[in-house]
């Protein structure tokens, strides 16, 4: 068992800060003691079968079949996101995003630094997607090769029904990029079964790898299909990636060799725990912190029924800022995060990703429960700033 203090960085080596932020989570033990593997030049069949294993770990987790196989970046979610989009959609071709957060809006973003033509459903934050309009966009506008949409939306903790819109894209002839960066590991997510074209994830979130590493997973032919669109990256570019990974089984630069380490520890765990129950765990955990934060009376406005397993989206209480709640709780502990942009000064966010349980849970409840009078009375007697 950890031991835990409110001893500061520096101070004793046992404390633990549980992290409540989106990733990256809190580690496994063995996690984070592979990290201390071996010295190993990228460019031995030593390094070469180690990505082989990790990258065939990731496909399985994603629930991919042999027809499956994905790749790994040295890079954030985001490098992943970035290569998926600018070397999936072909010359001429167009990009329809599903924006309803932060992480829709990215995807635009991207696009359109790449000078790819992107069209954007603005659906506003937290609005569930109706699949029938996405059908309804899709047939208007025939260059529209792309349909990309985050799974969940991390912004928000809202869940965007994946597998509809998946089946909307197949049936106009159009290919789906999956934005499941904070999903996959956790929730019900399926590269077959979903019919997903492009799945993006990274180490750090519900995979409780180490931050540093991300990958994208797709049909080999998918693929191979990419040799004939134009590179509009160097770096990012996933058919190189791919050429490099799956046919010299060496990477095309120099890796992150100690995360590689580290991810296929973790990819170990997942695949041992099962992707639904590190789901029921995840779920256990957010419905008992959902129900500690409404008996002290915070409001959770997300429907329950578009929740994401891993994340909580908290409205700050009424006279309590979100800088100071942040600062007392790490005093005792526990990160929390910020909500962003237009919902970042009423709200904060409580992820239950990683390797926290019920009793991280139930003491940040009484910690909370305990610091609130102070904080709200602080900000009333006009003693903040
Ligand atoms: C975390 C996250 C990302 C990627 O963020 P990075 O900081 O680049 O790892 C992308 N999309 C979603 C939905 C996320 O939660």
């Amino acid at each position: 068992m950890t031991a835990r203090s409110t001893t500061r960085p520096g101070g004793s080596a046992a404390a633990r800060t549980v992290l409540m932020n989106p990733g990256p989570v809190n580690t496994d033990e063995t996690v984070r003691s592979a990290l201390g593997g071996p010295d190993l030049c990228h460019r031995e069949p030593e390094f070469g079968a180690l990505m082989t294993r990790v990258r065939r770990k990731i496909t399985a987790v994603c629930g991919g079949g042999d027809d499956h196989t994905s790749v790994v970046l040295t890079g954030s979610g985001t490098s992943a996101l970035e290569a998926a989009v600018v070397s999936a959609v072909p010359a001429g071709g167009a990009l329809l995003v599903v924006d309803n957060g932060h992480y829709g809006q990215r995807l635009h973003d991207i696009a359109r630094a790449h000078g790819i033509r992107c069209v954007r459903l603005e659906l506003g934050w937290g609005t569930p997607v109706d699949a029938v309009r996405v059908g309804r966009e899709l047939a208007a506008d025939p260059g529209l090769t792309h349909l990309a949409v985050v799974h969940h939306e991390t912004s928000t903790g809202m869940l965007n029904d994946v597998a509809a819109l998946a089946s909307v894209a197949r049936a106009h002839g159009r290919r789906i990029i999956v934005d499941a960066v904070s999903s996959v590991g956790a929730e019900s997510l399926d590269l077959a079964r979903d019919g997903i074209d492009w799945l993006v994830g990274t180490a750090n979130k519900c995979l409780e790898g180490m931050p540093g590493l991300a990958f994208v997973c797709a049909s080999r032919q998918a693929f191979e299909d990419l040799a004939a669109h134009p590179r509009r990256s160097y770096y990012l570019d996933l058919h190189r990636h791919y050429a490099a990974q799956e046919k010299a089984q060496a990477p095309a630069f120099t890796p992150a060799v100690p995360l590689f380490y580290a991810f296929e520890t973790a990819l170990d765990l997942a695949l041992a725990e099962g992707v639904a129950a590190r789901g029921r765990r995840y779920g256990a955990l957010a419905g008992r912190l959902r129900a500690g934060l409404a008996e002290l009376g915070l409001d959770i406005p997300l429907d329950p029924r578009h929740r994401a397993v891993s994340l909580t989206v908290v409205r700050l209480p009424e006279g309590v800022r979100y800088a100071e709640l942040h600062r007392a709780l790490k005093d005792e502990g526990f990160v929390v995060y910020a909500a962003q942009e237009e919902l970042s000064a009423s709200f904060f966010r409580l992820s239950t990703m990683g390797t926290m349980d019920e009793r991280d849970i139930d003491r940040f409840l009484s910690v909370l429960g305990r610091i609130l009078p102070g904080l709200r009375e602080r900000t009333a007697g006009g003693e903040a700033a």
